[in-house]
C-alpha cells in the first residue's frame, strides 16, 4: 500500500474532532496513539458475537475467543520474528513486562553484590523495577551515561561490564530524546561477557521493524496502546532458555499445571507467566492494529514520520531561544524542547487551548531532565496520521504563544 495519508487519517474517527472549537492536532502519540476503526470494530465484534473466557475450552464462545487470542500471539511472534510462540507473553503493558523480568530474573539469577547496568536515558519504567529488584537482592545499579547530543556513550560499556554484571536494561528508542540506540551492538558486547539484555521497545515498536532474533535480544518489551492498539495490553518477548529457568511472577489460574496443598506445578510457556484472566478483548483487537501496521508497512511509516521529524526540527530551530533536547543522528519522531523564558507547562496549556495535544513535564524521565539540569520540557511526537500542514498550524500557534511572553 502506497502511503495514502488521507486514507490513513480516515481510519481514525477521532481525528475529525474539535477541541475548544479548533481542529484537534494530536502530537502525543509517544504517550499513547489514537485507535483506528479497525481496532474499535474488532473489539465490538468480539463482544457482540463470541466473547468468553479463554483457555477454558468450555463452550463454543470460549473456544472461538481462545482461537482469536492465540492467533494474535502468532501475529505478535511474526511481527517481531520470535522463534517460538512460547516466547510471547501477554502482560498489561511495558511497565508490567519489565517488572516481571526484573522480579523473576533477579530472583533466579542475581545475588548480593551483583550489578545491573541501566542507561541514563530510560523511562522510569525501566529504572525503578530494577532498583526494587536489586534492593531486595543487595545488588547494585550502574549507570550507562549519554552525551549532550542524546547519544549513549557505549564506548564506556566495556569498562562497566565485569563478572558481577548480570543484565543491561536499555531503551531501543528514548521517549524524550528520540534517539534510536544501537541495541544490536550493545547486545553483542553484552553477550561476549554472557550478560543478558532487556530492550525497552515501547517507543520503537510503533515505528521500527523489529527482529528479535537478528538483534539476539534476551528480552524485548512493548505496549499495544502506542501501536494503534488498545491500552492494557503489553508484550514480553523472552528467550525460551531464560523463561524456562525463571520462576513465575504471579500465581493464580491458568499459570498452573496441578495444585494441591502439598505443592503446585506450573503450566508450560507462555502460560506460566500469564496468571488470571488477561485483557482478552484488548489482545484480540491488537491483532487488527498489527494487521494495519503490516498493511501500511513499517518502512513506509518510518519514512513518513522521518519526513515530519526533519520538517518540524528545521522549523523549530528558526525560533529564537529554542533548545531541543536530543540531536542524535539516528532519531525517531519525537522532539522535546524548551523556549527560553517560557515555562513548559504554560506553553503546553496555551497550545492545548489552540487544539494541540502534546506532552509537558518530566516525561517520566527524571534522569534525562537531571542530565540537562531542567525540571521539564515540551514534547511533540508523531504518529502515522500526522501531516506537515499540522506542523505549520502548530508553528503558527507556537509563534503566537511566544508573542504573549
Ligand atoms: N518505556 C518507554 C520508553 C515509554 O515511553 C513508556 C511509556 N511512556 C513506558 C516504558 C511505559 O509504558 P506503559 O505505560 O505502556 O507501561
Amino acid at each position: 500500500m502506497a502511503y495514502n495519508i488521507d486514507e490513513i487519517r480516515s481510519f481514525f474517527p477521532v481525528l475529525k474532532k474539535e477541541v475548544y472549537n479548533k481542529p484537534l492536532i494530536y502530537f502525543d502519540s509517544a504517550a499513547s496513539s489514537q485507535k483506528p476503526f479497525q481496532v474499535l470494530k474488532k473489539e465490538e465484534e468480539l463482544h457482540n458475537d463470541h466473547y468468553g473466557n479463554i483457555h477454558r475450552g468450555a463452550h463454543f464462545m470460549a473456544d472461538k475467543a481462545t482461537q482469536e487470542f492465540e492467533d494474535v500471539r502468532e501475529q505478535v511472534r511474526a511481527f517481531i520474528n520470535a522463534a517460538s510462540r512460547r516466547e510471547i507473553i501477554f502482560t498489561k503493558g511495558t511497565t508490567e513486562s519489565i517488572n516481571l523480568v526484573a522480579s523473576s530474573f533477579c530472583e533466579r539469577f542475581v545475588k548480593a553484590g551483583d550489578e545491573i547496568i541501566v542507561s541514563e536515558m530510560e523511562h522510569h519504567a525501566n529504572i525503578v523495577p530494577w532498583q526494587l529488584a536489586a534492593g531486595r537482592k543487595g545488588a547494585k545499579i550502574v549507570k550507562l551515561p549519554f552525551n549532550d547530543l542524546g547519544v549513549l556513550e557505549i564506548e564506556k560499556l566495556p569498562s562497566l561490564i565485569n563478572e558481577k554484571t548480570k543484565l543491561i536494561a536499555v531503551a531501543h528508542v528514548s521517549n524524550v530524546l528520540g534517539t534510536i540506540n544501537p541495541v544490536k551492538e550493545i547486545i553483542e558486547l553484552a553477550h561476549q561477557s554472557k550478560v543478558a539484555v532487556l530492550v525497552d521497545g515501547a517507543q520503537a515498536s510503533p515505528h521500527i521493524s523489529i527482529d528479535v532474533q537478528e538483534l539476539d535480544a534476551d528480552f524485548y518489551v512493548f505496549s499495544a496502546h502506542k501501536m494503534y492498539g488498545p491500552n492494557g495490553v503489553g508484550i514480553l518477548y523472552g528467550k525460551e532458555k531464560w523463561l524456562e529457568e525463571m520462576p513465575p511472577y504471579q500465581g493464580g489460574g491458568e499459570m498452573i499445571s496441578e495444585v494441591s496443598f502439598e505443592g503446585t506445578t506450573f503450566n508450560e510457556l507462555p502460560y506460566k507467566f500469564e496468571a488470571g484472566t488477561p485483557h482478552i478483548s484488548g489482545v484480540i483487537a491488537f491483532g487488527a492494529a498489527l494487521g494495519l501496521m503490516n498493511k501500511i508497512g513499517l518502512e513506509n511509516m518510518a519514512a513518513w514520520e522521518h519526513s515530519l521529524l526533519v520538517y518540524a526540527t528545521q522549523k523549530l530551530k528558526e525560533i529564537e531561544g529554542m533548545k531541543i533536547y536530543g540531536e542524535a543522528p539516528r532519531k525517531s519522531g519525537v522532539i522535546s524542547f524548551n523556549i527560553e523564558g517560557i515555562h513548559s507547562y504554560d506553553l503546553g496549556m496555551l497550545l492545548d487551548k489552540m487544539g494541540i495535544a502534546l506532552r509537558t513535564g518530566h516525561l517520566c524521565a527524571d534522569t534525562v531532565m537531571a542530565h540537562y539540569g531542567i525540571q521539564g520540557c515540551v514534547r511533540i511526537s508523531f504518529g502515522i496520521y500526522n501531516t506537515k500542514d499540522e506542523i505549520d498550524v502548530f508553528m503558527a500557534a507556537l509563534n503566537k504563544v511566544k508573542m504573549m511572553f
